[in-house]
């Protein structure tokens, strides 16, 4: 058994297969809404660049430059300027419905169960998500996941956002663990990774997409599979 009792997972893009969800959410409401027909815009454009707008809007909050309400109002807004479609065209509820339905979705990467199952006999497990409480807790019920976890923490609940060290410092208090007997497990090299490092802990980046940089990490991993063998 390893010396990290206590592990500290990451919740979107991590564990929840963000990307996938989100896709599935915008498929099924560019159909209802005849967006083709309305403005043009294809699903795959709609969906390509949905995720580009919301890597931006994600990093700005993460480095708490703008707030919840801003990713929300800005998102769509941005997609059809992006795609040079009239904002006049944007669905009237589309970001509310977007936001009641991706969270429903259910798909996690390759393996989570089977790899949380397997590491939960020996270890504790704790979520820090930078998610919004309802939010985060409708992703984990859809996907089954709420079950592996001691202590959930979110930016919402701890008043920080990953990467400020106080976020971590609220979840290891509340799960009772010591810094040397922990590692973080996400895929932001920043939030994840540099905001575990700045704080003192092992970290474990997942990166599915082999992205090249120049970070100093404790560990690498491409799948969570690896996972059961580092630990
Ligand atoms: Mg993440």
């Amino acid at each position: 058994m390893s010396k990290y009792r206590h592990l500290f997972f990451d919740l979107d893009h991590t564990l929840w297969d963000y990307d996938t969800n989100a896709a599935e959410a915008l498929t099924e409401l560019h159909q209802k809404h005849g967006i083709e027909s309305r403005s043009g815009i294809t699903a795959e454009q709609l969906i390509q660049t949905f995720l580009e707008v919301n890597d931006i809007l994600w990093d700005d909050f993460n480095l708490s430059r703008i707030n919840r309400d801003d990713i929300r109002s800005r998102r769509f807004p941005m997609i059809y300027e992006i795609l040079s479609a009239s904002l006049n065209d944007i669905p009237l509820n589309i970001e509310v419905e977007y936001v009641e339905l991706a969270p429903t979705k259910r798909t996690t990467f390759p393996f989570a169960h089977e790899v949380l199952g397997h590491l939960a006999e020996q270890h504790q497990l704790h979520l820090i998500t930078n998610g919004f409480d309802d939010i985060q807790s409708t992703k984990l019920e859809s996907s089954d996941l709420t079950n592996y976890f001691d202590v959930i923490v979110t930016s919402e609940t701890a008043g920080f956002r990953k990467p400020e060290a106080e976020i971590f410092e609220f979840a290891l208090n509340k799960a009772g663990a010591d810094k040397a007997e922990c590692l973080m497990i996400g895929d932001s090299l920043v939030a994840d990774i540099g905001g575990a490092r700045n704080f003192g802990i092992d970290q474990v980046f997942f990166n599915p997409n082999e992205k090249p940089h120049s970070q100093e990490v404790t560990y690498e991993i491409k799948g969570l599979k690896e996972l059961v063998e580092l630990l």
